[in-house]
């Protein structure tokens, strides 16, 4: 009976298509982890990143601090010297180096500040990036039980898929037909099957000659003239 052939294809184009969706699933598990793992070496170079910043902010900061303290004892020394002051013009000349060095302290303080500031600000981010690193790491330990735990239904999945192929592909006849189902398949997966749908490739597009359509209804191996898949019928709803 050709409906009987017809469905075969129907059914081996469904097969091959479960098939490469179960590996396609199982080759996914490693790229996940490897995705999974990358994320965390990013992370943890910004972790390198920022806290190498962080130490540059730091050193300014101290320098400025140094230049600060150098300041102040500047204006304890020019105090004193105004002790020591004699004359009302050197009083005067002291008392503005006095006031100037007091004022160049006071920008120096402020600049110390901010700076101290930026440490905290970068402290806070390293703190974030961190953190980041752990939640990521974690979501690695995750991905790999998740991959870890489908692996073996996948792989049953695809021991079960492959023998029923074996079993359904035997519509296939022997010979050229064989070896040219084996080599398209080889090559493209469950894409070396197309449909016939409304009398067109549903690959292609392209339309199916009077004769195609009398060899593939009666359940023959026939190919696609534009772009080689195998063409079938595929079984409709008044079919089953
Ligand atoms: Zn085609």
């Amino acid at each position: 009976m050709p409906a009987a052939n017809t469905h075969a294809f129907d059914q081996l184009h469904k097969l091959l298509e479960q098939l490469d969706r179960a590996e396609k699933m199982l080759e996914l598990g490693p790229r996940r982890i490897a995705v999974a793992e990358k994320k965390v070496a990013a992370a943890q170079d910004a972790c390198s990143a920022q806290k190498e910043e962080m130490q540059q902010l730091r050193k300014a900061a101290d320098e400025v601090s140094l230049t600060l303290k150098t300041s102040e004892a500047g204006v304890a020394k020019h105090k004193q010297r105004l002790n020591d002051a004699t004359a009302n013009k050197e009083y005067q000349i002291i008392q503005g180096q006095i006031t100037a060095a007091i004022a160049a302290s006071g920008l120096l303080e402020d600049q110390v500040l901010n700076m101290l500031g930026d440490v905290d600000v970068a402290g806070e981010e390293l703190s974030r990036l961190q953190q980041e690193v752990v939640t990521l790491q974690q979501k690695v330990v995750e991905v790999k039980a998740e991959v870890l735990s489908r692996e073996p239904g996948l792989t049953v999945e695809i021991q079960r898929v492959t023998a029923e192929i074996a079993e359904v592909e035997k519509v296939i006849p022997g010979g050229e037909a064989k070896a040219t189902y084996r080599r398209l398949r080889g090559a493209m997966g469950a894409a070396a099957m197309a449909r016939m749908e409304d009398n067109y490739c549903s690959e292609c597009n392209t339309a199916a000659t009077p004769q195609d359509r009398v060899q593939m209804n009666m359940g023959e191996f026939i190919l696609c003239r534009r772009c080689g898949r195998i063409l079938y019928n595929p079984v409709q709803e008044a079919d089953v």
